[in-house]
């Protein structure tokens, strides 16, 4: 069934590690052979052996409005056949720019760049300048990119390996990164209280993605708002999964709570390496060459990735999120419909367009939560539902995303897979 996937990774292992370009791509802890994907349409991935699946996984998150939509097409083709890259100031960044900003609560100024990674380890260092402090305080089991002061306690594929602080990373750089618990203020209260006037930043995923989807308890986020503004802290909301997915101005907006920093990936790239960070005012304006705080990048604001994240952001109206919500809400209804009907030991999280399900009967706030999930049985699971057709992230410290593909029937017959697969399993 996936002979030639099975050939290609064995090929592909000897000239990249693991066979792949990023580690949980590799199927490392669910084990097996991931398919390698030749094309993709819409809601379908197609792989190389013939195989078609309901795709959940959706580039990890950027594809929300389905895999190669025809308007994106169309303007990447007309863009790349103007040139491919500049180095250069052009007006489709600021149209860009103008497009998140108006957005975004608190979004005054943007700086782009092409990976999440870079959007969050820039955010930090613009804190870190601007207030005169070291450290900052990060979320078990959260992930900001794989820059060395976030692989502590670092979610994702890192957790999914077993190494959430990476080999690497110096003691001293692992020493100004200060490790809280998501949902838990009371944890940053006893950091900000034990290193005064120190911290420079607080940074947190708003509903915690990488460790399956933690959406957070009511007044958490207001919380760490006060927090901040009590000890001179910049608070940091990395928008990277949430930004533009879980609702028209992100998370933030969402939930009514203002950071002073931002960081987007993902979505606003339309499939493309771009990402960015940004925020008030006078914060951004530290950044080169407006203030001393550096930061640069050959391909930032490349055309095609702008041109991509621009016209993605112009089909994604407020009417096209209350589709995805009511989506959201026949997925997550539907499995707590089996969980309850058969009494399975097992907890469905939802927040807009990001979805977990998780194999524990305890309610899931922290990461601990999910640390104690049957990871046995989500990996036969995963496996059942690939068999049949359905493409879930390799991982139970993963989020499942949505996108306007999904149609009721696409989701009734997710549920009909994943009703039959859960029977094998209990
Ligand atoms: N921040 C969050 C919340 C993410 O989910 C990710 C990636 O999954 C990143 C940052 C890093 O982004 P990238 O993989 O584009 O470097």
């Amino acid at each position: 069934m996936l002979e030639k996937s099975q050939q290609l990774l064995q090929r592909a292992s000897q000239s990249m590690p693991g066979g792949v370009n990023s580690p949980v791509r590799a199927f490392t802890s669910v084990g097996g052979t991931p398919p390698f994907i030749e094309r993709a349409e819409g809601v379908y991935l197609y792989d190389a052996d013939g195989n078609r699946y309901i795709d959940y996984v959706l580039t990890w998150g950027p594809a929300i409005i389905g895999h190669a939509h025809p308007e994106v097409v169309e303007a990447c083709q007309a863009a790349m056949a103007r040139g491919s890259s500049f180095g250069a100031p052009t007006e489709l960044e600021i149209e860009l720019a103008e497009t998140m900003i108006a957005r975004v609560p608190g979004l005054d100024v943007v700086r782009m760049v092409n990976s999440g990674t870079e959007a969050c380890m820039s955010a930090i260092r613009l804190a870190r300048g601007a207030t005169g402090r070291d450290k900052f305080i990060k979320f078990a089991g959260c992930y900001h990119g794989h820059s060395d002061s976030f692989l502590i306690a670092a979610g994702s594929g890192a957790l999914t390996l077993g190494t959430p602080n990476s080999p690497g990373v110096t003691e001293g750089t692992a020493r100004d990164t200060l490790v809280a618990q998501f949902n838990d203020l009371a944890s940053v209260e006893t950091l900000l209280d034990g290193f005064p006037d120190q911290v420079a930043a607080i940074i947190l995923e708003p509903i915690c993605g990488n460790t399956g989807c933690i959406p957070p308890d009511p007044g958490f986020l207001q919380g760490l708002r006060a927090l901040c503004d009590k000890h001179g802290t910049v608070l940091i909301i990395d928008e990277v999964m949430t930004g533009f997915r879980v609702g028209y101005g992100g998370a933030a907006a969402r939930f009514g709570v203002t950071a002073d920093l931002y960081t987007f990936g993902k979505v606003v790239g339309g499939g493309f390496p771009l990402a960015a960070y940004g925020g008030r005012e006078d914060l951004m304006r530290h950044i080169a060459p407006d203030g001393p705080v550096y930061q640069a990048g050959t391909l930032s604001g490349n055309p095609i990735a702008v041109t991509a994240g621009l016209k993605t952001l112009q089909l994604l109206t407020p009417e096209v999120y209350e589709q995805l919500e009511a989506t959201s809400e026949r997925l997550g209804t539907g499995m707590q419909a089996i969980i309850d009907k058969h009494g399975y030991p097992m907890t469905q999280t939802r927040a807009g367009a990001m979805f977990g399900v998780f194999f524990t009967d305890k309610p899931v706030h922290t990461h601990q939560d999910v640390l104690g999930c049957d990871l046995e049985r989500f990996n036969a699971f995963f496996h059942g539902m690939l068999k049949r057709g359905v493409y879930l992230a390799p991982s139970q410290f993963e989020a499942g995303f949505l996108s306007t593909h999904h149609t009721d029937a696409i989701i009734d017959e997710t549920l009909e897979h994943a009703e039959a697969v859960l029977a094998t399993i209990f």
